[in-house]
């Protein structure tokens, strides 16, 4: 870490941010970066995955968080399994949604062990978390997943997903709503 520049506590300021929360406070409720209508600009949650030309999987997920949370509050984004993960053996998947019931049900690491135990595709297992397991939890949402042969999906629950796919066939998918 001795050679990391660290920055004052202005560079994290930001005014986009801070009007979202000034419209939250003070009620109980909180809201995901997306659901806020604050302007045409997102500086939401970035979530990637991809597989290298020899099967490697990787999975990372960079949360825009949620207005209004509990200070201190840990999201499902950096633990490993449940907004974040990655198996050469099955899959990697990133999350994004609210973070309480990712981590409740391990969500990513459920749709590799769909994979894994049963035998799943990787749509057919994202397709049971997103669609069946989350949603029996109010778990709103969706997830981005690649297997090691190269094959995607982009699944949600949510109205829309800031979403995008590109293979080596140069075939790309750039999508918001369904
Ligand atoms: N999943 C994140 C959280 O609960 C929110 C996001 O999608 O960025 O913190």
């Amino acid at each position: 870490m001795k050679n990391i520049a660290r920055e004052s506590e202005d560079y994290f300021y930001s005014a986009f941010r801070h009007d979202q929360w000034q419209l939250m406070k003070g009620t109980d409720s909180s809201a995901l970066d997306h659901n806020v209508q604050l302007g045409e600009k997102k500086f939401g949650t970035v979530g990637a995955v991809a597989c290298d030309i020899h099967g490697n999987l990787a999975a990372a997920t960079s949360t825009g968080g949620m207005t209004n949370k509990k200070y201190g509050r840990v999201g499902d984004s950096p633990i490993i399994g449940a907004g974040t993960y990655a198996n050469n053996n099955t899959c990697a998947i990133s999350c994004t949604g609210h973070g309480e019931p990712f981590i409740r049900a391990v969500t990513a690491y459920d749709v590799s062990c769909l994979m894994e135990y049963k035998g799943l595709s990787l749509y057919d297992a994202m397709h049971i978390v997103v669609h069946d397991k989350l949603l029996k939890i109010e778990g709103e949402g969706g997830m981005i997943g690649v297997d090691a042969k190269g094959n995607a999906a982009l699944l949600f629950n949510s109205e829309g997903m800031y979403r995008g796919y590109c293979n080596s066939n140069k075939e790309r998918i750039i999508s918001i709503y369904k």
